[in-house]
């Protein structure tokens, strides 16, 4: 292991390798990744691997339209021998109250005008993409074809093998333990295998970001909450995009091979627990069907658990932390990390080089929460 670094970062799931690749290819040296288990043990190898850019913020917006531009092209980009398996089904949203009816049409004026060519359909409208979905109860339907669903785990092999083809050190099963700091600079990280002299850090811990910038003196406000999922059988394909409901608390969707998986975002006290409930289980077959009554007859084979890593506005943070120098930050992405995470790893090089970010990112930066200038995100599950 490197004993000093330009940078260090601490986490190996999407935000990490994503920005440990860019910095490489925009010409950074001496770059160490620090997972204190294996890749992708976090939240990015338990999650949902869904990719939209149908959003209710500009900022989401367009971190998921950028995000999907990538997605798109991300096989050559990283020069990757499998696949990533980006599969662009569209996602249909469901409304099933008037209030989301409202807020979905407010959503695609929003998407429209940033060039996400989403659509209000009818119930009966949606039937022509979903034939087979129980509409009764739905009011409105919004779909956006170029949203999608990938394969996480290829797709963060591609930016680990990228990565390391660029020089960058990934180091597993490094947990870092402290933050070296004096006179409110960063000089070093230290870890159970030995200390790495540094002047700068990126925390992309995910749902831990909040205990590393604790090491650091810098508060996150980042919580974990614990989300249920469940893989089925595969079955003959059936189902093109992604189905969601807000007010409903479900997705679902069908992987390539025929497998659906499928979640909700029950409203749980913080925890770093990742254990599974029959509970789960039994609720999330009731609303699948109520949707799909031909799930019912479809097995169920797996069920974990992950967690979400939630800021207090649902969207990312993403910047420097003002009072200790060398501290970059990239996380808080409330659940949805891993389709930001490309857009974002181009971004967060581009800021640690002190280049101009090819977006805006100051609106997402640490010091919102205390300027009171928080832009709550309404569409997420
Ligand atoms: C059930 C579920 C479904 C989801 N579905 C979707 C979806 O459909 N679409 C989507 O975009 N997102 C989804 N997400 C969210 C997505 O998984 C996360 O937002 C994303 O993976 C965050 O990536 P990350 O790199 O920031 O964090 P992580 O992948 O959690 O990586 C952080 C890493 O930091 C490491 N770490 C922590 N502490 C230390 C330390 N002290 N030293 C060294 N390493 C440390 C951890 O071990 C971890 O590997 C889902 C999440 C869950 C749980």
């Amino acid at each position: 292991m490197k004993k000093t670094a330009e940078i260090v970062i601490i986490g190996g799931g999407m935000a990490g390798l994503a920005t440990a690749y860019n910095l490489a290819t925009m010409g950074m040296k001496d770059i160490v990744v620090c997972e204190k288990s294996y890749l992708m043990s976090g939240s990015t190898g338990r999650c949902g691997a869904g990719v939209r850019a149908q959003w209710g913020t500009e900022m989401n917006c367009l971190l998921g339209k950028a995000s999907i531009e990538i997605f798109e092209n991300l096989n050559e980009i990283l020069d990757y021998e499998g696949d990533i398996e980006f599969k662009q089904g569209g996602y249909l949203l469901m409304a099933i109250t008037e209030k989301e009816v409202e807020q979905f049409k407010k959503n695609i004026a929003l998407q429209n005008s940033l060039g996400i060519k989403s659509v209000l359909l009818t119930p009966q409208e949606a039937l022509d993409i979903v034939p087979e979905l129980n509409i009764e109860g739905i009011l409105a339907c919004a779909f956006h074809q170029k949203d999608g669903h990938a394969n996480p785990f290829h797709t963060m092999i591609a930016y680990a093998e990228a990565a390391k083809r660029l020089g960058v050190e990934i180091n597993t099963f490094t947990e870092v333990t402290g933050i070296i700091v004096e006179n409110n600079r960063v000089k070093g990280v230290r870890t159970n295998k030995g200390d790495i002299m540094t002047d700068k850090i990126l925390i992309a811990a995910g749902a831990w970001s909040r205990d590393i910038g604790a090491m650091a003196g810098v508060d996150i406000p980042v919580r974990p909450e614990r989300h249920q999922i469940l893989v089925t059988e595969p079955v003959n394909p059936k189902l093109g995009p992604m189905i969601m409901s807000f007010a409903g608390n479900i997705y679902l969707q069908q992987e390539p091979g025929g497998e659906f998986i499928m979640g909700f975002g029950p409203a749980e006290h913080e925890t770093y627990s990742v254990t599974s409930t029959w509970d789960f289980i039994e609720t999330m077959c009731k609303k699948a069907v109520r949707y799909l009554p031909y799930m019912k007859n479809i097995r169920i084979v797996r069920q974990w658990s992950g967690l979400y890593e939630m800021s207090p506005d649902a969207q990312p943070i993403l910047g420097k932390a003002d009072g200790v120098e060398g501290v970059y930050i990239a996380t808080g992405y409330s659940g949805h990390g891993f389709m930001f995470g490309p857009i974002t790893g181009v971004l967060m090089a581009q800021y640690i080089l002190g280049m101009p970010t090819s977006i805006p990112i100051d609106k997402l930066d640490l010091g919102r929460f205390e300027r009171g200038e928080l832009i709550f995100e309404p569409s997420v599950v």
